[in-house]
């Protein structure tokens, strides 16, 4: 507390991201980073960005993000009119709720799910209610299509979600937007890519019949590059366009020089990104597998991470246990999930040293 605040920044409760300790020979379990290494190609473009011409760096880089819109958008088949970039999909969303959430109805989104969302609704001052997944942490549209058209300012949850990692289908996406049809229905599809093996799940299938559906998604996850804070937006133009003028008025240069020419190549790179995607996935079912062998109640997830239980074990002192063996995953203390982990998918090598100490501490 201080006089100098501004009134706002005594009733914050910041959001508290997972830690990044400094030490080495960890098994980083805990913040749902990829495993592999981030495409060649982004790396090399970013080498080449940096010597073509010594001084590049002195001049601001391209407001718009073209480039990088440009890539986005051949990816998807979609028009580069219908992509927004930011630094990090968390800037994306916290232009999201600024400039699409904030109506005279609450917001809507899970009882459990990102932990940002809340956060946001603080700096913001947007009035937001909870919704409970149901008893199998699963979200129900029908929950929020029964709160009545008028009485929904808009609607966002992550699909997969986080933490659980489960799975909602589009088609149950286009029913919600489709009875909501004035409240915008934001998907945050950080985790969108390790949801199926041949058809990736996006609703961004469903923007051109729903001009209400906004995607956002981020290359901090199924890309490899959570170091370099890049995220995206993908919806109709009127909805891009509230996020063009929120970030206008914020910071003309969001993107920085490094991080278009990356993560341009990074989209580009079709062929690594499907071969390190469909590795997370396998280690996840592997994963998945070993832990239920353990005893573990392990929700179905669609992540690169998983959400399990154990029956007879405080999930605190499991998190516990395993840290004290140099491995370390994500405990949250928040009501109805206090007793889950958070297991980002590693390497397959760092899955059986999780395994391997998990059985010990059972023992
Ligand atoms: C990781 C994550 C993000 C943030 O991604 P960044 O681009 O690294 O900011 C957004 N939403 C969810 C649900 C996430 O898990």
């Amino acid at each position: 507390m201080s006089r100098f605040w501004s009134p706002v920044v005594h009733d914050l409760t910041p959001y508290v991201p997972g830690e990044q300790p400094k030490l080495a020979k960890l098994v980083k379990l805990n913040t749902n980073e990829n495993p592999y290494p981030p495409s060649p190609r982004a790396l090399e473009a970013i080498r080449a960005e940096l010597g073509e011409d010594a001084d590049r760096l002195k001049l601001y880089p391209d407001p718009t993000g073209s480039q990088l819109k440009a890539a986005v958008a051949r990816h998807f088949d979609v028009p580069a009119e219908w992509v927004f970039v930011g630094n990090s999909s968390d800037e994306v969303l916290a232009h999201t709720f600024q400039g699409l959430l904030k109506h005279e109805a609450p917001l809507l989104f899970p009882d459990i799910t990102y932990s940002f969302y809340p956060v946001y609704c603080g700096l913001y001052g947007i009035d937001f209610e909870a919704i409970p997944l149901d008893a199998q942490f699963a979200i129900r549209v029908d929950d929020y299509i029964a709160r009545g058209a008028g009485q929904v300012g808009a609607v966002i949850f992550p699909n997969p979600n986080a933490p659980t990692g489960r799975l909602l289908p589009l088609a149950d996406i286009a029913r919600l937007a489709e009875a909501l049809p004035d409240a915008p229905i934001v998907i945050d599809e950080a985790y969108v890519d390790f949801g199926g093996l041949d058809v990736i799940p996006t609703a961004v299938a469903l923007i051109r019949r729903h001009p209400n559906i906004l995607v956002t998604q981020t290359l901090s996850k199924s890309r490899s590059l959570a170091g370099l804070r890049v995220g995206f937006a993908i919806g109709q133009p009127e909805l891009i366009e509230a996020l063009t003028r929120v970030k206008d008025s914020f910071n003309s240069y969001p993107l920085d020089r490094l991080a278009l020419v990356g993560a341009s190549a990074a989209m580009d790179d079709e062929a690594w990104f499907d071969t390190t995607r469909r590795q997370v996935i396998a280690s996840r079912n592997a994963l998945s597998a070993s832990l239920a062998g353990l005893g573990f109640d392990v929700l179905p997830s669609a992540a690169n991470f998983v959400f399990a239980r154990h029956p007879r074990r405080d999930a605190a002192a499991l998190a516990a246990a395993l840290r004290d063996r140099s491995i370390i995953v994500r405990h949250f203390k928040a009501e109805r999930i206090d007793q889950f982990l958070r297991i980002t998918v590693g390497t397959d090598a760092q899955c059986a040293l999780l395994i391997d100490a998990l059985r010990e501490i059972l023992a």
